[in-house]
């Protein structure tokens, strides 16, 4: 492992704390920026240097440039509610497209040679096949997406003028936390399916809606990729040995090629638990597409990813674990 530090913006984020630890584990050196509107400071280890601040903030970032010998920068800071992306569309491409252009600029003046970014499965839009692999079109549905793929579409540039390379991760849809619990998805205004339906399992909300079960599903209800979020921040580190060892771009999914339904995680959850909830249908979510399952070929392949937690039991069982954890802090 490479001993320069690693910088991660949205450290304190769920995903992101997740990959701040995982660094941590194999040996890395993180450095972590988080403005804490989602995040929380007390999920990064005291070890870690934090820094308090925006990822787009051009003075901050070269402050801790100049300070750090920094290889790489791993980007996770980001909005991410896909309805809210059509509500205030301006808001998303201010904090997930500017900011990552003025991190890419900080990246290619301080001569920092890897960069990792957070895209999105929203990228495809609504796929025309059943597995979507990296080569189909895309065509976001969504602000959402589309703030995503502008930053791929800029990395992609910028890589060809200066000397730096990318590797843009497409997440399907992350679920579940840390499998020996120090950390999980703690944000206080939870949007997330498995999120949702275990908070509603535990009875910290009363039951939970089905945006929509008359999509062309085999039981009308959404179809989704989950991935657990320790077999996700596997696939960054693994992206990180690829640009170092490569020297080329990767654009990679991040799924385990198995769909499931919204009905399904919410069986699931039910069994899991052992708890009944109400369950109401309401009308379709804005932006949602009905079906997006990853291949992950490229994944298996060129990163030689091998997930350990491709099971929706063990993603569910982690999330309710988690889940229960914050209720037990709260008291
Ligand atoms: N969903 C739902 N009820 C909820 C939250 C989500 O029916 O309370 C559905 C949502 O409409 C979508 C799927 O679950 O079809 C996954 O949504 P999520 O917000 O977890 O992730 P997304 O796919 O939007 O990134």
């Amino acid at each position: 492992m490479n001993t320069k530090y690693v910088l991660v913006t949205g450290g304190a984020g769920y995903i992101g704390s997740h990959m701040t630890l995982a660094l941590l584990d194999a040996g890395a050196k993180p450095i972590v920026v988080d403005n804490l509107s989602t995040g929380i400071r007390s999920a990064v280890p005291p070890s870690v240097p934090f820094f308090h601040g925006n990822c787009g903030d051009e003075a901050l970032l070269d402050d801790i440039m100049k300070n750090y010998d920094v290889n790489a920068i791993v980007h996770f800071a980001a909005n991410i509610i896909v309805a809210d992306s059509s509500v205030d569309p301006l808001g998303y491409y201010r904090n997930n497209t500017g900011n990552a252009r003025a991190l890419i600029d900080a990246a290619v003046r301080h001569r920092i040679p890897h960069f990792i970014f957070s895209s999105s499965a929203a990228v495809y839009g609504e796929p025309n096949t059943a597995i979507i692999s990296e080569d189909h079109p895309t065509n976001p549905i969504n602000p959402y997406g589309r703030s995503k793929l502008m930053v791929e579409w800029i990395l992609a540039d910028v890589a060809k003028a200066y000397p730096i390379n990318y590797a843009a991760l497409r997440y399907f849809n992350v679920a579940g936390a840390d499998p020996i619990g120090r950390t999980g998805q703690s944000s206080v205004k939870a949007t997330h399916l498995i999120k949702i339906a275990v908070q509603a399992a535990l009875r910290k909300r009363p039951g939970m809606d089905i945006f929509g079960d008359d999509y062309p599903t085999s039981d009308g209800t959404c179809v989704r990729d989950y991935v657990h979020v320790g077999d996700l921040v596997q696939a960054h580190l693994a992206a990180l040995a690829y640009l170092r060892r490569e020297k080329e771009n990767l654009i990679c999914n991040v799924g385990y090629a198995n769909g499931f339904s919204v009905q399904e995680v919410i069986e699931v959850v039910k069994n899991v638990s052992g708890v009944d909830f109400e369950v109401r249908v309401q009308n379709r979510r804005a932006g949602d597409p009905s079906r997006l399952v990853a291949s992950n070929r490229r994944a298996t392949e060129m990163l030689r990813w091998s997930p350990r937690y491709d099971d929706l039991k063990t993603i569910v069982r982690h999330a309710l674990a988690w889940e229960q954890r914050l209720l037990v802090d709260q008291l």
